[in-house]
């Protein structure tokens, strides 16, 4: 979608520093990390949100998560643990409107969430 940071970074308009693509996924460190490992997987197909998400959506939705356990193995950060995030509208913190699972580990986590 024109003017989505998040489409511009798949079709590689601008950069980032990419981990991770497949046919359906793409994982890039977060520009601004909130621990020592952030990474974000995003589909590439744009949703803008959760509340957008049809049924159909299921299996991307799982291979987000998939792909975020084999990063956090490949990063090193299984065993000490990692937290994975979807903030769904501005009430939950989320500024970029094209879905993105939050992948963060390296420190420990405050729980619950600010
Ligand atoms: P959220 O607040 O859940 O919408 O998360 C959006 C995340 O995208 C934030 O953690 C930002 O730091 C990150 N972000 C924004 N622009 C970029 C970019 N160009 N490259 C990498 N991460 C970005
Ligand atoms: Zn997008």
């Amino acid at each position: 979608m024109i003017n989505c940071i998040f489409c511009q970074i798949i079709q590689r308009q601008i950069p980032a520093s990419i981990v991770y693509e497949d046919e359906q996924v793409l994982a890039f460190h977060d520009i601004h990390p909130q621990a020592p490992k952030h990474i974000l997987i995003i589909p590439k197909i744009h949703i803008s949100t959760l509340n957008q998400l049809e049924s159909e959506h299921g299996a991307l939705m799982g291979k987000l998560i998939l792909t975020a356990r084999d990063l956090a193995h490949e990063f090193g950060i299984h065993d000490s643990g990692y937290r994975l995030i979807l903030n769904c509208n501005y009430g939950a913190g989320q500024t970029v409107f094209h879905i993105h699972l939050h992948l963060l580990g390296g420190r420990r986590l405050g729980w619950p969430p600010g």
